[in-house]
């Protein structure tokens, strides 16, 4: 048994980024991770334009509270202004409007009384420094530097830059495929019936689900039965047509248990067999020629979503292209109610955090902790991490929380 951070180590170290990378159109972008740098030709603001509703003066007229200045013309939002600020002159301008010439702050509204004619404003309140309330041209981005670094995964923020930046065609890796193959002769679909001894393959549609919202091509590949064979054949298939293969079940000591001794036969390297954590100690990783990647998960529910979100997820990140951190997110918490675990493995108690800030709350799940509870993992947001060596950590203490 290897510990979990020389297993993430592992993985991580013989995870290669990036697939080769697409152009696809910007409405197509969304999830997607770019794999080069993105520039643009125009200065972010693209011209100096106020920040605020009111009127744009020259700084050097409104030093003095009082001062009445003449309005020569109002700058809706999209508007060119056709005329320059004079001294003893103001431009009505709007959130967004271009500056006029020769104005350089901007006086908001509420520090202004507009004449009864229209004509003209008195300034109220002095504007603090010159330059107040204007966005400089510039001032966000400067042509010529990266605008979005190659690996991020572009999400609603950076859609709206792409689009500000009039990037049509966006350059992405290509999506991930992963494929997941369940393993087992109890397991039917969802919408079969069940015999007795048989269970629902949940893990196809849990791990599907998970791969979607994390941005992947996931391809469902069924269940086989703990037939030697019939799985070596279906792993086969599964490592041509896929990036990324993960199955569920069959890696313990079991007698059905062939993975381990399959992923050798086809070629394979196995450099992960067991990690010192619970649940999920069975887990295998081997990799095999032109980068792809093979994930042996327990097949008990709770086992098989944990290992997915501590050392698949990571390595899909990587894989695919986005840059680091691929670890996932940990935080303290304090815990409400004793947690325990056994001291020899790092142990993963799913639950909930809450709260907020300083004041994380850590809530483990009621009910059973055994990993094949699949009933109470619904609705977790999050997993205390007990250290090797460590039996108990009593309620309102704190605990390191990950994230998923
Ligand atoms: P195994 O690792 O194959 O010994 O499976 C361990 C436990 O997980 C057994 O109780 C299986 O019935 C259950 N299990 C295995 N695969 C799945 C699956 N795809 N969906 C739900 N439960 C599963
Ligand atoms: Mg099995």
């Amino acid at each position: 048994m290897i510990s979990v951070e020389q297993a993430e180590a592992l993985i991580l170290g013989a995870v290669q980024v990036g697939v080769a990378s697409d152009r696809v159109p910007l409405s197509e972008a969304i999830g997607r991770i770019l794999a080069m740098p993105i520039e643009s030709a125009l200065d972010f603001p693209h011209w100096d334009n106020s920040a605020m509703d009111g009127y744009a003066v020259r700084f050097e007229d409104v030093v003095n509270p009082g001062v009445t200045l003449t309005i020569v013309e109002e700058i809706p939002a999209g508007a060119v202004p056709s005329v320059a600020v004079r001294s003893g002159q103001a431009a009505r301008i709007l959130t967004g409007s271009m500056m006029p010439e020769g104005a350089d702050t901007v006086v908001m509204q509420e520090w202004t009384a507009r004449s009864s004619d229209g004509q003209s404003i008195q300034i109220l309140k002095v504007p603090p420094e010159k330059g107040d309330f204007v966005r400089h041209q510039g001032s966000f981005y400067r042509s010529g530097q990266p605008l979005l670094r190659s690996g991020l995964r572009l999400g609603g923020a950076e859609m709206a830059v792409l689009a500000a930046a009039q990037c049509l065609q966006v350059p992405v890796f290509r999506r991930l495929r992963v494929g997941i193959l369940s393993t087992g002769d109890e397991l039917v679909l969802p919408d079969q019936p069940l015999k007795p001894g048989q269970i629902v393959d949940s893990n196809q549609i849990a791990l599907l689900a998970l791969l979607k919202q994390a941005g992947f091509e996931a391809i469902a590949l069924g269940s086989v039965k703990d037939d030697r064979e019939s799985l070596k054949r279906a792993m086969a298939a599964a490592i041509e047509q896929c990036d990324v293969v993960i199955s569920s079940g069959g890696v313990s000591v079991g007698d059905y248990d062939y993975v381990e001794s399959l992923l050798g036969e086809l070629g394979g390297e196995i450099l992960v067999r067991s990690i010192a954590v619970k649940p999920g100690k069975p887990l295998t990783f081997a990799t095999f020629p032109e980068q792809k990647l093979y994930f042996g998960l327990p097949g008990n529910p709770v086992s098989a979503l944990v290992t997915f979100w501590r050392f698949v997820l990571p390595a899909l990140r990587k894989r695919s292209g986005q840059s680091s951190p691929w670890s996932p997110l940990f935080v303290t918490a304090t815990t409400h109610q004793p947690l325990k675990s056994d001291g020899k493995r790092e142990s993963y108690l799913w639950g909930s955090v809450l709260g907020a800030a300083e004041d994380l709350q850590f809530c483990p799940a009621a009910g059973s902790g055994s990993s094949g509870n699949l009933v109470n993992l619904a609705g977790s947001n999050a997993l205390a991490v007990i250290p090797i060596g460590q039996t108990r950590v009593e309620a309102g203490d704190r605990v390191t929380v990950m994230l998923v």
